[in-house]
């Protein structure tokens, strides 16, 4: 699956917000984003406020560069979310939020969701006891992801769990034991998505 590979503090200073693209880094002073706020590129100051299409063209880079999905998947996500009944911005959302790597990311398995895609596509987890290496797969209710129990995989999981271990969001539960595992006890909510985002405006952009 393509990937963006380029420099990822550009898009956190692009964006205007911190998209914790780098694990621990994004929460030490070396964060690009914490010394220089200004978007990328010469001549900043010479640029002229956002178009009402530029603010909606930005709230959905944003999702797309938390997410790290592309603008062809982004578009899938959207059509399945317009396809459903209810709020059209929740259930995209919510799709997003269901993603494996995003899954592993808020376990606190892996520092960054890059992480978490390597690892997803490296075969270190299990899905219900079987092997998942689409790091786009979307996690169902009552799933358990686990560790795979050998040692390469325990020791990169647990080690990433001692240095980074967050709160777990409401809609996951994680066991640390000498197996690390998660489960997905709801879907995610509104509530759930830790990116301050107007998902109105993504709407409304991609509904022309
Ligand atoms: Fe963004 Fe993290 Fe880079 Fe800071 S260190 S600019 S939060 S990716």
């Amino acid at each position: 699956m393509a990937r963006y590979t380029g420099p990822v503090c550009r898009l956190c200073r692009r964006d205007g917000l911190k998209l914790f693209l780098k694990g621990s880094r994004c929460d030490s002073p070396k964060c690009a984003f914490e010394r220089r706020e200004q978007p990328p590129g010469m001549h900043i100051a010479k640029r002229s406020k956002l178009t009402d299409y530029g603010l909606h063209l930005r709230e959905k880079q944003k999702v797309k560069h938390y997410y790290g999905v592309l603008e062809r998947q982004f578009r899938c996500y959207f059509s399945e979310a317009n396809r459903g009944k209810g709020n059209t911005g929740d259930a995209l959302m919510r799709l997003l939020e269901r993603r494996l790597d995003n899954v592993l990311h808020r376990l606190s398995f892996a520092s960054s969701r890059a992480q978490a895609r390597q690892i997803v596509n490296h075969g270190h987890v299990t899905v219900n006891g079987r092997r998942v290496d689409i790091s786009s797969y979307l996690v169902r209710v009552g799933d358990v992801i686990r560790v795979k129990n050998r040692a390469k995989s325990l020791q990169l999981v647990t080690g990433v769990l001692a240095e980074n271990s967050r709160d777990v969001p409401d809609f996951l539960s994680r066991v640390e034991g000498a197996i690390p595992e998660g489960r997905m006890t709801r879907l995610p909510g509104p509530e759930d998505v830790s990116l301050p985002v107007q998902t109105q405006l993504i709407v409304e952009l991609c509904s022309k």
